[in-house]
């Protein structure tokens, strides 16, 4: 028997575990990670690609905290582009192509340097627990890890078993083992699972595709990178991804081998992704459309390591001979290859609402959860959830209080807030649209609301500091040169502005007042009326954002304090439902349930009115007295 000691253990190898491991390392604890297999490191058993409207935010927050992933997928971009710019500054995000070894490099590099991290192959088959606190795990190779706190992160492994069809057999992620183990035993410990599904697309030989009937689109000639610190650089590469569809045929093939889909023979009793069905569940959900959008991504560049291709919204848990049937209906894909077919997976999860919003356990102190084993899908989820749950495992393993992110802080503070107010049956994945501060939570912004936390736990050096410092203070000094000076109505400056097509000014005007004018970009207003310091292109966009929504922004502050306010109420541990006179039945049996942290949380139970929550209000204050 093999024993050892550390502050920290972090089960699970993945998006999740990386971060959270580096994380609990970087703030001083003595840390391991255990994962099955070390050569899975940050797999990316799905789409080749890091970010997207709400996921793009999502990276952006991790950099701003302190975490690793948007240098991953800086260090391993093929292609980079700024997603939903016609939606508005809130919404906009990146969205890099990544060679999949390259970024899954970077993370194993990242975890085999750092300093107080041991990396170690090795299943755990058990949570220690003594009296209601975690305090290790055992192993597959019979070793005991003691640890003053446990972050597990074991994604989609936990009870996998893979369908091809009605080809079933028990399997982790990409022909992955899975890890049954710990799942049968964590139920011993009164934790409460369930199952859920993912599907993902059969991977093409690119040498077989007739890409000249596809639409190519390239990297955005423009410097960009995820990372706040990291350098810009433009992707020129000659990497492209390709846009197609599917046919009339691919329908009739879907429709004449509806019967043999494990989903809709009944063998699949679990709930996939929402916002990502497979061909057939779209084939069953808009009978009307014979034709879906579908994109071919390959995995690496041009003289990569590999000529597989991910063929995007083409997920299938059909049979092989019908895979292979499917993709050839595809324009350009008669000759098509399959490296690895398409399969569905279903996996054992613990429902997130026996979390509190630090991602540790509400009964088992000590033991967080992060990443897909909380009911969320995509890598950005994930990863930055393992950031929390590493700092808040160092900062508890540390004897100090959890850092806690609201909803009008972060998406990850939505994130989180959502998993454990709400609870999840099926996969949840990050959208815009289930976060109501997104105008406060932007892209360019993530800095300013995140950084002093990150800087705070200790993951933000001088240097980094010192960067956002001068910059800030370059945005905050141009703010307020806008707002202070005017603009004089000479000809050469209506001359200016008729060239941009915006209307002459007739008397002297403040700079702040031109950039709310139609037209009017941060840039033109540069030439008008030209700073001491010229701002880079994020800092302009910032500023342009911060003086165009002013009056918006500011009223989505106000809103923000008021559930702030709220959320500041808390309900004691413990506090008895029961006793709270006239309340809904089924408000009373949910708040029992989920346990909100305060009135705010309450507010956001799935089904608790707002009446309810004045009715605990005035019950909480009574309990006090
Ligand atoms: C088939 C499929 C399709 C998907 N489709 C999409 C999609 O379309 N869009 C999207 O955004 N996301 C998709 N995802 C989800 C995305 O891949 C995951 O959400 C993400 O990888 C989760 O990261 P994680 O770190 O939580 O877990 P994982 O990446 O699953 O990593 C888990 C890690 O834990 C280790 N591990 C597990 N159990 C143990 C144990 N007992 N002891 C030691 N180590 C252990 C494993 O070896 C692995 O390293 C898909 C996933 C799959 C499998």
């Amino acid at each position: 028997m093999f024993h050892e000691s550390y502050d920290v253990v972090v089960i699970g190898g993945g998006h999740a575990g990386c971060e959270a491991a580096l994380a609990a390392s970087r703030m001083g604890c003595r840390a391991l990670l255990l994962n099955l297999n070390v050569d899975n490191t940050a797999l990316m058993p799905c789409n080749p690609s890091i970010g997207g409207p709400a996921k793009g935010h999502l990276v952006r927050e991790v950099s701003a905290l302190g975490g690793e992933q948007a240098r991953a997928a800086d260090a391993s971009t093929l292609m980079i582009r700024w997603l939903n710019t016609s939606k508005g500054v809130a919404v906009r995000a990146l969205r890099a192509q990544c060679d999949v070894r390259a970024y899954a490099a970077h993370y194993t590099r990242a975890l085999q340097t750092q300093a107080r991290l041991d990396v170690h192959q090795d299943e755990a088959t058990e949570l220690l627990v003594e009296g209601s606190k975690a305090v290790g795990v055992r192993t597959r190779h019979g070793s005991t890890y003691r640890a003053r706190t446990v972050v597990l992160c074991s994604g989609v492994y936990g009870g996998g078993v893979a369908h091809v069809g009605d080809v079933e057999f028990p399997s982790g992620p990409m022909g992955q083992t899975p890890a049954n183990a710990l799942f049968e035993f964590l139920p011993v410990l009164g934790l409460r699972v369930g199952r859920m599904r993912t599907d993902t697309t059969p991977r093409l030989n690119l040498g077989a595709i007739d890409l000249s009937q596809a639409r190519k689109q390239c990297s955005e000639e423009l410097p960009l990178a995820f990372d706040i610190w990291g350098e810009k650089r433009v992707y020129n590469t000659g990497f492209a991804c390709y846009f197609s569809h599917t046919t009339p045929e691919t329908h009739a093939i879907v429709a004449a081998n509806i019967h043999r889909s494990p989903l809709f023979r009944g063998e699949i009793h679990t709930l996939g992704p929402r916002y990502c069905p497979s061909i057939e569940d779209k084939f069953m959900r808009f009978p009307d459309r014979d034709t879906h959008p579908i994109v071919f991504e390959p995995l690496a560049g041009e003289n990569g390591y590999t000529r597989e291709v991910y063929v995007q919204n083409f997920s299938t848990g059909l049979p092989y001979d019908v895979q292979v049937k499917l993709v050839r209906s595809l324009p350009g894909c008669a000759e098509a290859k399959i490296i690895k077919p398409g399969y569905a997976i279903e996996y054992t999860y613990l429902p997130p609402d026996q979390l509190l919003p630090s991602l540790e356990n509400k009964e088992i102190k000590g033991f967080f959860c992060a990443g897909q084993v909380n009911g969320t899908s995509g890598y950005e989820e994930a990863a930055a959830q393992g950031l929390l749950a590493g700092i808040n495992a160092a900062l508890a393993a540390q004897g100090k209080e959890p850092a806690v992110l609201g909803r009008a802080e972060g998406y990850l503070g939505v994130l989180v807030d959502d998993l454990t107010s709400k609870n999840t049956d099926e996969p949840y994945r990050m959208l815009t649209s289930r976060c109501e501060h997104r105008l406060l939570l932007r892209h360019d912004n993530a800095d300013l609301r995140l950084s002093p936390i990150g800087r705070q736990v200790g993951l933000i050096d001088d240097v980094r500091w010192e960067a956002l410092q001068r910059r800030w203070e370059r945005s905050n000094a141009e703010i307020a040169r806008l707002r202070a000076s005017r603009l004089a109505p000479e000809e050469k400056v209506n001359r200016r502005l008729a060239e941009a097509g915006v209307e002459s000014i007739s008397e002297q005007t403040p700079l702040a007042a031109m950039l709310r004018r139609r037209g009017v970009t941060y840039r033109l207003i540069e030439t008008l009326a030209p700073p001491v310091d010229i701002l880079d292109e994020d800092e302009a966009f910032h500023v342009e954002t911060e003086m165009r929504y002013e009056g918006y922004i500011e009223k989505e502050r106000r809103v923000a304090a008021r559930m702030e306010d709220m959320d500041g109420v808390l309900i004691p541990k413990g506090f008895d439902y029961e006793t709270v006179k006239g309340l809904l039945t089924e408000s009373r049996q949910k708040l029992s349930r989920f346990r909100p942290r305060s009135l705010g949380q309450a507010l956001r139970v799935s089904g608790v009115t707002p009446a309810d929550v004045q009715l605990l209000s005035v019950a909480l204050k009574v309990w006090r007295q």
